[in-house]
């Protein structure tokens, strides 16, 4: 018998849109080039009930989310 397991990694607090505070939804990740590093890096995407799609390193998770500045293109 294993005992109940809580740290599942898929499950992550969901933050706030910054924008209209609504939860987001995980859209997934998106390769990207970092142009301070010039190598390539995911960030992870976040989409509220609403229009606003966020994104941010997702090596960097204590930084604050942009806005996603192409959100047409990741649907
Ligand atoms: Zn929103």
């Amino acid at each position: 018998m294993s005992e109940p397991h809580w740290g599942d990694e898929e499950v992550i607090d969901a933050p706030a849109c910054p924008e209209c505070s609504h939860p987001m939804k995980s859209g997934g990740i998106v390769l990207s080039k970092r142009e301070d590093y010039g190598r390539r890096t995911c960030r992870t995407l976040w989409r509220c009930a609403g229009q606003h799609v966020w994104w941010r390193w997702a090596d960097r998770p204590d930084e604050p989310l942009d806005a996603c500045p192409v959100p047409e293109l990741l649907r």
